[in-house]
């Protein structure tokens, strides 16, 4: 039962992943995929449970809740519950460095800090009072941000970079996404816990991936498995192989080696879009001008709309000003002085 439970959880979270890829991507064919899915579902589920489900989706992703924000407390907490009280004290008896083992706490205080400061700061909310301290923050590129918009749910000047998120019902200043598992607003004011704290979630990941890898390593150097020999199913003596040793640690540790498949995969999906965020910081964009480069600003932006000329017009990027000047923007960002003594 152990072992079925956590198989079903891992499918469940590479299934999750595997569908957040397919919508985020610009890639229309993953996109077209993932709606085709959703078709061949639609036909297969009855009318009210589709209602419900669309209700529960909406109320999950469209409205400001808490719940992933404990789904990711559940899952951080259930991954150190297994480090701590199932390999923490082999890893003691096989004389690992003790240092080494306490690094996956370090991280995970380090981690919940920025946690903590990324779902509570305000991520750079325009009103009236700093509307016009942010017009004059970035200049408008009259392509994607064009001057003298408003918004007509805040009944506010647009800055530029700046959009309303439907979810919190306000415009953000530097505006990168709507993050669900922090439950905020990701903008010009906290992208930089943001990504500290995304920096230390990989990191955290990664330490107990290498640490549970050499676990196991070190269990098999140290019991001299390779050098038994076992029955097979016709009543011959065969040696320890690869494939025989996999078997025996799955039955022996399924938690170890599910706990070890799951940080793996967490480690790399997280050092991705760490990795696409470091990029997007050192060249000065923002998750939704990225988006938006290509093509959506080319039906919109009233200079094209009006244009007599068919040819796409190659977005420029004119906020970067070099790898150092954008990363200190992000880190010291434009804040009115009366904000600052808010915090
Ligand atoms: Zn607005
Ligand atoms: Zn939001």
């Amino acid at each position: 039962m152990d072992f079925l439970v956590l198989f079903l959880f891992y499918l469940a979270f590479l299934f999750i992943s595997v569908v957040m890829i397919c919508i985020f991507t610009k890639n229309q064919r993953l996109k077209s995929l993932v709606l085709g899915g959703a078709q061949v579902c639609s036909c297969v589920i009855p009318q009210c449970l589709q209602g419900a489900a669309r209700r529960l989706l909406h109320q999950l992703f469209h409205t400001r809740n808490p719940a992933f924000i404990i789904l990711h407390l559940l899952l951080q907490g259930l991954v150190y519950a297994e480090y701590t009280f199932e390999m923490f004290g082999y890893c003691q008896e096989l004389e690992f460095y003790l240092p080494y083992l306490l690094l996956p706490y370090l991280l995970l205080g380090v981690n919940l800090v920025f946690f903590t400061l990324t779902c509570s700061a305000n991520p750079g909310t325009i009103n009236k009072a700093n509307e016009s301290f942010l017009l004059q923050v970035y200049e408008f590129d009259d392509v994607m941000f064009p001057g003298n918009l408003r918004c007509f749910t805040c009944d506010l000047r647009k800055p530029a970079r700046s959009k309303h998120c439907r979810v919190c019902d306000c415009c953000v200043h530097r505006f990168d996404h709507h993050c669900i598992w922090v439950n905020n607003c990701i903008g010009a004011w906290n992208t930089r816990y943001f990504l500290i704290y995304l920096l230390t979630l990989t990191a955290s990941a990664a330490t107990i991936a290498i640490l549970s890898a050499a676990f196991l390593v070190r269990l098999v150097a140290v019991s001299d498995l390779y050098q038994e020999t076992y029955i097979d199913d016709f009543g011959h003596f065969q040696s320890v192989d690869t494939i025989f040793l996999i078997q025996y640690l799955f039955l022996a540790f399924p938690r170890v080696i599910f706990l070890l498949g799951f940080v793996v995969v967490l480690s790399l999906l997280l050092a991705g879009y760490l990795g696409f965020l470091l990029y997007l910081a050192a060249t000065n964009q923002t998750t939704n001008e990225w988006y938006r480069g290509d093509w959506s600003w080319c039906q919109h932006c009233p200079l094209v709309a009006g244009s007599p000329s068919s040819e796409p017009h190659i977005y420029e990027n004119i906020y970067s000003h070099g790898f150092w000047s954008n990363f200190r923007e992000i880190f010291l960002p434009a804040i009115p002085c009366y904000e600052k003594k808010k915090k």
